[in-house]
């Protein structure tokens, strides 16, 4: 496998690579959209087009869009920033997370409509791209996704192995888990699942304390991204994925390959393009998980990441953008608009 293209310098040399045809994936939880989001679902593929175009070539990319909506609603367990390999939900996956703002079923349907309104407007400098949002829970009985993810109930083990040898970070003994029943009765992803067969597992939960026993189709489930992330370049056939440098920084170049190899007996000629991260003002990464998000000014981080070499991209308080939600957010992106020379 390639080496991994990292932040601007790694976006010029992937631009002078590609035909400008080829499927990029990226993944987003569908639970707000921040500046760490706008940089690598808007910003990086902008400005991946736009070297293109300067190049000479036509962005004809298709982006595929994972919303992530099997992953946890909070990351939960010992200490999930010191051991980010022992981790579970708090109480849900986000397909079953309530909408904070109270106008939809959940986060899901709230947040998905403004992602794809705000990834889409890239067609509005480049017409020729393509754009397609595929819901993670959608993918549950696909051959491939259903392989790894009864796998991944089955034998935690194999994959905590592979985090313990790429990555830096430690792993305990327990909890090993990573994937999960969402129980079918209260919704919540605390209890025990068995799998005896695909055609008969079964789920004790903690929280309503009901036991059941059905094949794998009936329920609905939450899996860690890394495994999940596997079956996903399987299914899409993906050439690139972009992801932010946090991703890097836990070893997933090196995971996704060894996951890969390990379920589908070959190595993936997958690209990897990984974007800055960007600090928020109190110093740290902007994320949900650290109640430090905000929505930026997409024209001027725009600017300020194309003149940013390092991995990482520090968020002046003048790019605030001052929006009352997501949907106001949203209409924004039609600003950006690059002159393109005539032929
Ligand atoms: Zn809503
Ligand atoms: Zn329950």
């Amino acid at each position: 496998m390639e080496k991994p293209y990292l932040y601007l310098s790694g976006l010029k040399k992937l631009a002078k690579k590609v035909k400008g045809t080829e499927r990029i994936h990226i993944g987003i939880r569908p639970y707000g959209f921040h500046g760490g989001n706008a940089l690598s679902l808007f910003v990086y593929p902008y400005l991946l087009c736009k070297e293109l175009k300067r190049l000479g070539k036509e962005p004809r990319f298709t982006f595929f869009i994972s919303i992530n909506d099997f992953e946890q609603d909070e990351l939960d367990g010992p200490d999930y920033r010191r051991y980010p390999f022992n981790i579970y939900p708090k109480n849900t996956s986000l397909q079953h997370t309530p909408d904070e703002s109270g106008c939809c079923k959940n986060t899901v349907n709230h947040w998905q409509p403004i992602i794809e309104q705000i990834v889409s407007s890239l067609k509005n400098n480049y017409p020729k791209l393509k754009t397609k949002f595929i819901r993670n829970s959608s993918l549950k009985n696909k051959k491939h996704f259903k392989k790894l993810l009864i796998d991944t109930l089955k034998n935690p083990n194999n994959q905590a192995e592979i985090f313990k040898k790429y990555s830096d970070k430690e792993v305990l003994d327990s909890p090993i888990r990573y994937a999960g029943i969402i129980c079918p009765e209260c919704k919540k992803s605390h209890g025990v699942t068995t799998v005896m067969s695909s055609k008969k597992i079964q789920w004790e939960c903690a929280t309503c304390d009901c036991t059941i026993e059905r094949p794998y189709e009936y329920f609905s489930y939450w899996w860690y991204h890394k495994p999940m992330f596997a079956a996903r370049m399987r299914i899409f056939d993906m050439d690139i994925a972009m992801s932010g440098a946090d991703h890097y920084n836990e070893g997933d170049y090196n995971i996704r390959a060894h996951l890969f190899k390990k379920y589908f007996k070959n190595h993936p000629r997958l690209i990897m393009m990984f974007c800055p991260i960007l600090m928020a003002r109190d110093g740290q990464k902007m994320s949900k998980s650290r109640h430090n998000e905000e929505f930026v000014k997409i024209k001027e981080l725009t600017l300020l990441a194309e003149k940013t070499k390092a991995g990482f991209i520090i968020l002046p308080d003048e790019l605030i953008e001052n929006v009352k939600n997501g949907r106001e957010y949203a209409l924004t992106f039609k600003k950006i608009k690059i002159k393109q020379k005539n032929k």
